[in-house]
């Protein structure tokens, strides 16, 4: 039997769902235009006006938002209604600099959680499940996202928040968790961690895992699941349109339904923000269709995927994004060639290598300097050095095979680069700081 959270709307004809996303979004653009000074003045200077926006093929004609506009209106500046009906605050994480803070009225909470149960019920979840967060809590929305939506879903929810791995395996192998919502990197380390301790995938209860907030690659969900003995699931979001929850992964784990009765999607060419035809690689774009606190249209996200409408066998109807593999501003140019951290991700895992690796870049005498670390298994750290000379060399080839260029690579002991309790930090741009 398949399960959906709310089956109606998660499984609703296309032309229903275009019918709901066109009638709230000429009504959330006159209310913006109305209520948010900011917004009027960006749709004056377009010269926009919200009669101007009568379906969903206008919406090209609205401005873009992007990150700066937040900065700029920081901190009220983009509030969609009076301070006194927001209950609640969040942040990004500040990956890519300055914080974003993201405002919420009650409804707005609420919206959000259900987006979250949709996505645990699609990971098989249920009342009967024992529902481990162990995202971060606080200002980052990946615990208080997964939190609530674990409670509409009825399952017994521990609110572990991210850090200290022995008392997470405590309560994990004590409580008998089911299913684990964290960054993929910290699952990969709690699936080492238990190996090292002695407990089999089959000694824990686990089902299912409910990975996101960064990016992984197929490779690292196999790797993953193997480890923890699960089935793993994608989720996407980002603070400024709630948080995790935007969109999710079904039984089918191949790609995210994007809440499309809460989210308008469009893909952009990120240097030129030229609507791409269905199907291109592109930058996507957000428009929050119901956000009363914080409505954010036509937002510029940089996370790089594509869109597919094609049938899915789980039944949902919502469009699907692939995972986001780096954002246009994750994109690093070394010595003239592009490259994405998750294809040396991507490499490592494919060559029976951990997850466990770190890229530094510097600049010497005007060329970049292009290195990166990786993590030995414990059997390959007694392996002789001319053993493990002709390993980083294999390595630094199946790179250049698949970059265009071939970093060095120095494969170092087990456990010797940080780990990671919430977004693992795989990139060391040392250029910035000559800059
Ligand atoms: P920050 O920008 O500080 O990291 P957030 O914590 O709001 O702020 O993170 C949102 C970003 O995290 C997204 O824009 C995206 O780049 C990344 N992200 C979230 N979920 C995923 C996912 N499932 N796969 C890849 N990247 C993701
Ligand atoms: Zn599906």
């Amino acid at each position: 039997m398949k399960n959906y959270y709310q089956k109606e709307i998660e499984t609703a004809s296309r032309e229903d769902i275009i019918r709901i996303q066109e009638e709230k979004l000429i009504k959330q653009v006159r209310h913006v235009y109305d209520r948010v000074p900011y917004y009027r003045n960006m749709m004056e200077e377009k010269g926009v006006e919200p009669g101007d926006i009568r379906g969903l093929e206008d919406i090209h004609r609205m401005p873009f938002l992007c990150k700066d506009d937040l900065r700029e209106a920081y901190p009220y500046g983009l509030l969609g209604t009076d301070l006194k009906n927001c209950v609640r605050i969040q942040s990004t994480s500040g990956t890519t600099g300055k914080r974003v803070i993201a405002f919420y009225t009650q409804k707005d909470v609420d919206l959000w959680e259900e987006c979250c149960a949709r996505a645990i019920v699609a990971a098989g979840g249920s009342d009967e499940d024992v529902c481990h967060v162990a995202y971060g809590y606080g200002l980052f929305t990946g615990g208080a996202g997964l939190n609530g939506g674990a409670h509409k879903v009825g399952c017994l929810t521990l609110p572990m928040s991210s850090g200290n791995t022995d008392r997470q395996i405590r309560f994990m192998m004590d409580m008998g968790s089911t299913i684990l919502c964290c960054t993929p990197s910290y699952a990969a380390y709690l699936g080492e961690t238990m190996a090292e301790q002695q407990i089999l995938p089959e000694d824990n209860k686990l089902k299912a895992g409910i990975f996101g907030a960064e990016p992984w690659t197929e490779e690292m969900r196999q790797s993953i699941e193997k480890s923890l003995g699960i089935k793993a699931y994608d989720i996407y979001g980002l603070t400024e349109t709630s948080g995790p929850g935007v969109a999710f992964e079904c039984e089918e784990q191949n790609g995210m339904h994007i809440n499309e009765d809460h989210f308008y999607a469009e893909i952009v060419d990120p240097d030129t923000g030229e609507v791409l035809p269905e199907g291109s690689r592109g930058e996507l774009v957000l428009t929050s269709l119901d956000k009363e606190a914080f409505p954010l249209l036509r937002y510029r996200t940089r996370d790089i995927c594509i869109l597919s409408r094609e049938e899915c066998t789980c039944g949902r109807t919502h469009v699907k994004m692939t995972k986001p593999m780096g954002r246009s501003d994750d994109m690093l140019i070394i010595r003239g060639v592009n490259v994405f951290p998750s294809q040396i991700e991507a490499v490592l895992l494919k060559e029976g290598y951990s997850p466990n690796y770190q890229m530094e870049i510097d600049r010497k005498n005007n060329t970049d300097t292009f290195d990166v670390y990786v993590e030995m298994s414990e059997l390959q750290m007694s392996d002789r050095i001319s053993d493990i000379q002709k390993r980083e060399k294999e390595i630094e080839a199946s790179m250049r095979a698949m970059l265009g260029i071939g970093p060095k690579i120095h494969l170092v002991p087990l456990k010797s680069i940080a780990r990671s309790e919430g977004k693992a930090v795989r990139v060391v741009d040392k250029r910035k700081l000559h800059d």
